[in-house]
């Protein structure tokens, strides 16, 4: 069920407009309104999943089509040579700001680690 408050159903909805690069009959997947690096997209699921801590028996299938969009969009946006990488907040302290599980694939720059 969507959440009426959450702002990625309301992107998966239509009500907000999102640049979508990506979507599958579970996923979707558009540009972060405040990119972080030359490559940030952020992949999730259409069903309203707080977090990994969330994920349940029934979510293998969506998770398998969230990682391979992240390799096919890594492909299309040239970064897959250079290298990429795919990171989720879990909880505040963590860093995450919307509860809608996401997955940031981020790349063109030199990443550094660990992440801050
Ligand atoms: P978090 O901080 O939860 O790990 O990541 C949330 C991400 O969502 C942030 O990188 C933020 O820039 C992005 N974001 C917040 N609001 C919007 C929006 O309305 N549209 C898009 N495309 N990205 C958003
Ligand atoms: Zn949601």
């Amino acid at each position: 069920m969507p959440e009426t408050s959450c702002l990625f159903c309301k992107i998966v909805a239509g009500e907000i407009p999102a640049d979508v690069v990506r979507e599958t009959e579970s996923t979707l997947a558009f540009r972060d309104i405040d990119p972080k690096a030359p490559t940030h997209i952020l992949l999730i699921p259409k069903e309203h999943v707080v977090s990994v801590a969330d994920v349940g028996d029934g979510h293998a299938d969506v998770l398998a089509d969230l990682m391979q969009s992240a390799a096919h969009l890594a492909h299309t946006e040239g970064i897959d040579q250079s290298g990429w990488r795919l990171v989720t907040n879990v909880g505040p302290g963590a860093g995450q700001s919307v509860f809608h599980l996401h997955f940031h694939l981020m790349g063109g720059r030199a990443m550094t680690w660990p992440p801050g």
